[in-house]
């Protein structure tokens, strides 16, 4: 990194919780994460962020095949390489050359950019840097397209401040005063293509309103915590205090009735509202504590202690099966693959093609969930009340 310049990635927590930058170690963590290229990474990768970049490899590298840019995408150094994403990366290809296609039938010249760097000033020496998936420049249009190899949340392209961040990088190398400007997000595993458009005069003002006042305040440490679903991604979460006032409100709000010795159902259901958070929060903070224990420190009225002996485990597997042998049992049990392994190591299309009318799905028990969830509702009958009696 140049002296006297702070890098910032294209996405973040930062962009959520600008205070969060300075309380998880500031530029240095920044900078891993921008060496990761990932936005919510800090220190280690994960292994889902492994198998992300792996994606988003072997997309680039087939993307270059089929514009004739590579001889063969590399598969042999992946180590989470399945037909699953095989298929994935084959999709999101698909819909890059169907863009591609479309911008080429309209008479147009068509340049493709694939993972390429950029480097983004924004202001006071504060860039923002990273590389985006896939640009597609035309006279007149902007394509700016992203790949999501996960399937844990459906993420909208709708004012996605990464693919504007993205697209403002996009707009520097463009030669259009003011290209159409299109922000496509492909998520395979979700079947989902989420697009939206936005105007080069939209995105200045966001630069100058949004981004440029949150990156200034992300490396002054300025600014007010924000407390979110992002929170699980921060590594100041267990000992975060926004956060813990946070889960502080959710038990403080169970106060329908002050005077009655139980809770009503009023009470229950705002406690329930904070609960999968408040779970999280209890989980973040013995892990932390643990560690610190672990590290030679003093928790008030907690000590370490082993509580059983672990899971078994055969020193040798070879000495165990000769062992198996004389005793005369056979060691090993054959057993089926589960769905879900069938389908990652054929696919989707062959596994619904050959499968799909074999897998039948137990029914599961009633879940209580908010209103707000997009399933259908589920209505109790007599019988299931009875049953529960
Ligand atoms: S835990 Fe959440 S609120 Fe606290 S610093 Fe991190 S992102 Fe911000």
């Amino acid at each position: 990194m140049s002296a006297g310049l702070t890098y910032l990635p294209p996405s973040g927590l930062w962009m959520l919780c600008p205070p969060s930058h300075k309380l998880c170690g500031g530029t240095a963590a920044v900078a891993k994460a921008i060496s990761h290229d990932e936005g919510y990474g800090w220190g280690q990768v994960s292994a889902n962020e492994e198998q992300g970049q792996e994606y988003h490899r072997l997309a680039a590298d087939k993307l270059r095949v089929r514009l004739g840019a590579q001889d063969a995408a590399r598969t042999d150094d992946l180590r989470y390489y399945d037909a699953m994403m095989d298929e994935r990366t084959d999709q999101y290809c698909d819909e890059v050359m169907r863009v591609c296609r479309e911008r080429y039938d309209s008479g147009q010249d068509v340049r493709v950019v694939i993972e390429e760097p950029f480097d983004l000033p924004l202001c006071d020496g504060i860039h923002c840097r990273g590389r985006s998936d896939c640009i597609i420049y035309t006279p007149g249009a902007l394509d700016i397209i992203d790949l999501k190899s996960g399937r844990g949340a459906l993420v909208s392209a709708r004012c996605n401040h990464q693919l504007m961040t993205y697209a403002l990088a996009g707009l520097e190398l463009c030669a259009d005063a003011d290209p159409e400007i299109r922000l496509t997000i492909i998520q395979p595993a979700l079947h989902s293509i989420s697009t939206d458009s936005i105007t080069r005069a939209e995105l200045l003002v966001w630069r100058d309103e949004h981004l440029i006042p949150t990156a200034r305040q992300t490396v002054e440490g300025t600014g007010s915590y924000h407390v979110g679903d992002h929170c699980r991604f921060c590594p100041a979460r267990p000992t975060c205090r926004a956060r813990a006032e946070q889960m502080q409100s959710y038990v403080a709000s169970a106060r329908h009735d002050p005077t009655s010795p139980t809770l009503a159902l009023d009470d229950v259901a705002a406690l329930l509202e904070g609960a999968d958070h408040y779970k999280a929060w209890v989980d973040d903070i013995r892990k932390w504590a643990t560690d610190e224990a672990m590290a030679g420190g003093q928790v008030p009225g907690y000590k370490l202690i082993i509580p059983r002996n672990g899971a078994r485990k055969f020193v040798s597997e070879q000495a165990v099966v000769d062992a198996a042998r004389r005793a005369g049992i056979d060691p090993y049990k054959r057993v089926l693959r589960s769905p879900r392994e069938i389908e990652l190591q054929v696919g989707t299309a062959r596994y619904e093609a050959f499968f799909a009318t074999l897998i039948s799905s137990e029914a599961c028990n009633p879940k209580l969930v908010p209103v707000s969830d997009p399933r259908p509702e589920y209505r109790p009958t007599k019988d299931d009340f009875d049953n529960r009696r």
